[in-house]
């Protein structure tokens, strides 16, 4: 692939785009088209006159557009159309692909891509200039993806937060609010059985990483332990922190098996995470109590049961799951 240079400038006469327009078409055969197809990101590459020189298959699933219906033809011919937030077309005004191959650098922007079906899509793009061995633009590369999924969790967080709903540290749905949930729950399982299960979950021996680290440590471990679950459940799940090194979870539409699925997911991937920091790397693990919930829980048998299962972890030797 052709070198991205970040400081190149543009000189005349125009540059010789043939070298690395046939290289950007070998990928049409080889390793890299293969390696790009891969990716969950769209990628695509524009020459100098913006037409579409390769679609990649997230692109193709992320718009809707076939490969075979955009290679060849313009970028601004009705096919992406990015939008600012205002609504305001940015092909012939504006164009970041046009910008970095005028100013030779990459940048990063939010914008709304236009659908096959019609709708917009937030989405996040990169743009770098495709240089040649004399640092001039001979075409450009965006990279995007889909900006949906960040967008619903901020507004979420954002709600929250003006209900004071939010724990400051971690930036997790605070107790008040995983206890308002878990009411919701209980009533939707007992009026439509929709059944879910609470998790407790408590970091282990993490006094001792206070007393070894400090406390400005100890806090960083609790919010790479509060991303590390909220990472790693699905948009409807709750994962509150319960308080101090403690930490719950509302897990939705679950039996018993697969709650245990994913109090271990939970725990597996806090025990391979790391905080790291100079010299060194933090890591911490966690002990979990599940509970499914059952015909006759309230709030507080459903609690009692994943609190007991939290101590039994505890004590066969923590970083483990138990049920209740
Ligand atoms: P166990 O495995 O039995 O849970 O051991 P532990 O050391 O985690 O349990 P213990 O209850 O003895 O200690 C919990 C510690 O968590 C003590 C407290 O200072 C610390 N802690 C609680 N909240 C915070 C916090 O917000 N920040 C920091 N840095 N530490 C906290
Ligand atoms: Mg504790
Ligand atoms: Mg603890």
């Amino acid at each position: 692939m052709a070198s991205h240079k970040q400081d190149a400038k543009q000189e005349e006469p125009p540059p010789n785009s043939e070298p690395v327009l046939a290289a950007i078409s070998d990928l049409g055969r080889g390793f890299y088209r293969e390696l790009l197809d891969r990716v969950d990101d769209g990628v695509y590459f524009v020459d100098r006159d913006r037409r579409l020189l390769f679609w990649n298959k997230a692109a193709e699933e992320l718009t809707g557009f076939a490969r075979s219906e955009v290679v060849g033809r313009g970028c601004p011919d009705n096919i992406l159309c990015h939008a600012d937030v205002r609504g305001r077309g940015r092909c012939n005004d504006g164009c970041p692909l046009e910008q970095a191959m005028a100013s030779g650098k990459s940048d990063q922007i939010d914008a709304f891509l236009h659908h096959k079906n019609g709708h917009r899509m937030p989405v996040r793009v990169k743009v770098t200039p495709i240089l040649d061995a004399q640092g001039r633009a001979v075409g450009a590369m965006e990279v995007f993806n889909d900006r949906t999924a960040r967008i619903e969790q901020a507004e979420r967080i954002k709600e929250l937060e003006r209900l004071a709903l939010v724990d400051e540290l971690t930036r997790l749905p605070n107790r008040r609010h995983f206890d308002e949930q878990l009411g919701h729950r209980l009533a939707e399982w007992q009026r439509h059985g929709r059944p879910f299960g609470v998790l407790m979950m408590d970091v282990d021996l993490f006094k001792q990483v206070n007393d070894e680290h400090g406390h400005e440590t100890g806090d960083a471990a609790l919010k790479l332990v509060a991303r590390t679950l909220r990472a790693n459940c699905r948009s409807f799940d709750i994962v509150a922190r319960w308080g101090g090194e403690e930490f719950s979870a509302i897990i939705s539409h679950v039996d018993a098996e697969q709650l245990v699925l994913v109090a271990e997911k939970f725990r597996s991937m806090v025990a391979v995470s790391n905080l790291r920091l100079p010299g060194q790397a933090i890591g911490v693990t966690i002990s979990v109590g599940a509970a499914p919930a059952g015909a006759d829980d309230t709030a507080e048998t459903l609690l009692k049961r994943a609190d007991e299962a939290l101590y039994q972890a505890k004590r066969q030797g923590r970083n483990r799951v138990c049920v209740g």
